[in-house]
């Protein structure tokens, strides 16, 4: 009836909105049922310091649609937040790492650090977590093989109590990163709520920032303030050259992008490691 209440009025059932949310439930579905059948895998894209050697890996979710084939995690990642799926999902990626894990040391090679990127909705009720540190544990993930990447986001107050489950994972010895910083929540508030090992800086502000004085000055004064507080800078997106002697002229630590490498399925990725370590 919705429809019948005149043009100012919400048109709350109209086809296009019915149709976004039949493709919704419907992706919500497919992943419910594919989470039980391995579709689910992690690539791994390599972090490197100014003299290109791989400093650590970030895990990146991907699917494999039996038909649709390849659902990138911009599409998959906010149904699995809203349905709830990702807490699920968060524990089968774990054990995907893990089997990885394994599979890399079985052909003789040692690993750099993997960041696996953790949602706000993973770490908001007591069993979610519970649960989560339960599979570290079953899964001998330390501290000393992983770390989390965490975006700000609303429902943020949780961080002030003390059981919150960042100060938990900080207590195990687990590092964190703060991701896409300088955008959407991600912002200087949180600096001074978490102490965070690692500051990773969006690529809104890295691309291209050689030839802009604006994102020039920006990335230098974020290296600066995270430098300050003992962070490790990273840049994200580093696809130019011209950015990439412009980030270490500034300082920053380490890079990552698609000028240094794309992220790769695991054996493309012991391959790499493997070259790396010959
Ligand atoms: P993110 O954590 O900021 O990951 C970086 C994204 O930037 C990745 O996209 C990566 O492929 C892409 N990227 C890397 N280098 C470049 C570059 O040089 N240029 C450009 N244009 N892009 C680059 P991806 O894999 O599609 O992941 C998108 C987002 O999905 C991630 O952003 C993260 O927020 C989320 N995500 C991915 N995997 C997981 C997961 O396992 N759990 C959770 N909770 N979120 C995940
Ligand atoms: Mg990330
Ligand atoms: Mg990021
Ligand atoms: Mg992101």
């Amino acid at each position: 009836h919705a429809k019948q209440t005149g043009k100012d009025s919400f048109q709350l059932f109209t086809p296009e909105i019915g149709e976004a949310l039949r493709q919704r439930l419907a992706l919500e579905q497919d992943m419910r049922d594919g989470l039980g059948q391995d579709q689910f895998c992690l690539f791994y894209q390599p972090q490197y310091d100014a003299q290109r050697r791989i400093q650590g890996l970030e895990a990146l979710a991907r699917w494999r649609h039996p038909e649709r084939g390849w659902v990138a995690p911009v599409e998959f990642i906010p149904v699995a937040e809203n349905s709830g799926l990702i807490v699920e999902l968060g524990l089968v990626l774990l054990a995907v790492l893990r089997r990885d894990l394994d599979g890399l040391r079985a052909q003789g090679l040692t690993c750099p650090p993997v960041a696996v990127n953790l949602s706000w909705e993973q770490c908001r009720k007591p069993l979610h977590r519970e649960r989560f540190l339960q599979q570290l544990k079953t899964l001998r993930l330390g501290p000393g093989e992983v770390e989390f990447e965490l975006t700000e986001s609303a429902g943020f107050e949780d961080i002030d109590k003390p059981d919150s489950f960042v100060f938990t994972l900080q207590g195990l010895g687990y590092g964190l990163a703060i991701d896409d910083f300088g955008t959407g929540y991600s912002s200087l508030a949180y600096l001074r709520r978490i102490r965070c090992r690692k500051l990773k800086i969006d690529r809104l502000f890295v691309h291209g920032l050689s030839a802009s004085a604006d994102s020039r000055t920006l990335v230098e004064s974020m290296v600066r303030v995270a430098h300050a507080m003992r962070m490790v800078v990273v840049a994200e997106g580093v696809e130019l050259p011209a950015d990439e002697a412009a980030l270490i002229a500034m300082g920053c630590d380490l890079m990552q992008g698609f000028g240094f490498c794309k992220p790769l399925a695991p054996q493309q990725m012991a391959e790499l490691l493997g070259a790396a370590q010959a």
